[in-house]
């Protein structure tokens, strides 16, 4: 089967987020590495950085992700806050791949004002301060409502203009797809999504999914996600779109809304069902 997995929590220490990956059953998991909301980052010691390797072999958890937090824009307005991000931006990137992170996935900011050869400019020079990793790859996200990462021809041309040996490919989040307008709960809005990807050669760009359902109706831009199976997608929805052939190997995350333990392992054991009856 799949890496199939769920965001799990660093909050009271690293390794929390390791035990609570395996309590679950996962194969992979995805964390921040501190709060996302805000600009101070911990270090982790040597020891620490040590056993949570150790952990992740013993339990083969793989791949591991590093979500970038919120705050981060490389094209603002303000040069403060540029230079805020492009130091956030390299720091946990570079703490990723000291933890041994397969991948970094960042949503990129939008700005109505701003024409996309200026955001590709800006980003690429925010990208190009973090210099060599070891095995770490960032993978650009797609957002709900964004010119430049909503809508798979823009998100793969965002994606070709910011290029770089350490950037990776892309994760698509079923939410986020669906909000942008890819209705992939019926035949047709599934079929638009597995077109312009064959158009552009690009489904091997997709790394990483992120699996959610939505709250919101298909095309209303609305990042809202819920449990799945709950929301507009639909089990339905989920069963066809990770039927779709050519992405059947990608790693699933859930991030779907998790008030205790109970909500994560509802979410998981349903995607497990989905999954088994289509192996079958
Ligand atoms: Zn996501
Ligand atoms: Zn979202």
């Amino acid at each position: 089967m799949r890496p199939v997995g769920v965001h799990t929590s660093v909050k009271n220490s690293l390794i929390n987020s390791i035990n609570e990956a395996v309590e679950l059953q996962c194969t992979t998991f995805q964390i921040f590495l501190h709060s996302p909301r805000l600009w101070q980052i911990p270090e982790f010691s040597v020891e620490v950085i040590d056993e949570f390797k150790k952990l992740m072999q013993l339990y083969k958890l793989n791949p591991l992700v590093v979500h970038a937090s919120y705050l981060i824009n490389l094209i603002s307005s303000n040069p403060k806050t540029i230079a805020s991000s492009r130091y956030l931006l390299k720091r946990e990137v570079l703490m990723a791949d000291v933890l041994g992170a397969d991948y970094y996935v960042i949503h990129l900011k939008d700005n109505k004002d701003m024409e996309k050869e200026e955001i590709f400019a800006k980003t690429r020079e925010g990208f190009s301060k973090i210099g060599k990793l070891e095995k770490c790859k960032i993978l650009i996200e797609n957002t709900a409502k964004s010119k430049i990462t909503a809508l798979i021809p823009d998100l793969i041309e965002t994606f070709k203009n910011v290029e770089s040996e350490i950037i990776g490919g892309i994760c698509i989040d079923t939410c986020h797809l669906f909000a942008a307008g890819y209705d992939i709960a019926n035949e047709n809005g599934l079929k638009k999504f597995i077109e312009e990807l064959s158009k552009y050669g690009s489904f091997d760009l997709i790394k990483l999914i992120h699996l959610n359902d939505s709250k919101a109706p298909a095309g209303s831009g609305i990042d809202r996600h819920e449990h799945i199976g709950k929301g507009y997608i639909g089990i339905k929805g989920f069963e066809n779109f990770l039927k779709i052939k050519e992405i059947s190997h990608v790693p699933l995350i859930l991030e779907t809304p998790k008030k205790s333990f109970d909500d994560d392992l509802k979410n998981l054991s349903t995607v497990r069902e989905i999954l088994k009856r289509l192996e079958s």
